[in-house]
């Protein structure tokens, strides 16, 4: 297992020093994936550098996890492996966040200026979440639409049936 990750950096900090965070982010300690995950004794598994791209301090790496999502359609459980790509310029004020260049995304610091790296990574997982998780085979048009247009004239039969009465 690699090591957990420190809980609160400051993110200018650790650009200034060129510093590296390897390690990993069990999912149940992630509130935000923790609930859209079956797998949640799984784990996250991240590597971010912090560094200067001119005078913009950036966080780049890559976040990974191999989740386990529940079926929307069956109910059953839903390989889903992330592997997604971070680069994010660091800013203080959202104006600064909607000046940076693509394709890198804000990371909006609070007053505190300091981050929790757990953060990144729910992040990335969020995203890569579909709103609504289905098995390829799951998403097709189902026999259900079929049967429910089939029971719908009965219904419409009852209806005249009874206003009649
Ligand atoms: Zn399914």
């Amino acid at each position: 297992m690699l090591d957990c990750l420190p809980n609160s950096i400051d993110p200018l900090e650790y650009a200034d020093k060129r510093r590296r965070i390897v390690g990993s982010v069990p999912l149940n300690e992630m509130s935000r994936v923790r609930d859209m995950v079956l797998n949640e004794k799984g784990e996250a598994k991240v590597d971010l550098e912090f560094r200067k791209e001119g005078r913009r301090a950036v966080v780049s790496g890559w976040v990974e996890a191999d989740l386990e999502l529940e079926c929307q359609c069956c109910l059953e459980p839903l390989d889903w492996p992330v592997r997604s790509k971070v680069h994010l310029g660091i800013v203080s004020t959202i104006d600064e966040g909607n000046l940076l260049p693509e394709p890198l995304e804000p990371l909006l610091l609070d007053e505190t200026g300091m981050i929790d790296p757990a953060d990144i990574v729910a992040d990335e997982l969020v995203l890569a979440i579909p709103p609504i998780p289905q098995h390829p085979q799951c998403a097709l048009p189902k026999t259900e639409t079929d049967a429910e247009s089939r029971e719908n004239p009965f219904a419409v039969l009852a209806q005249l049936k009874n206003s009649r009465q």
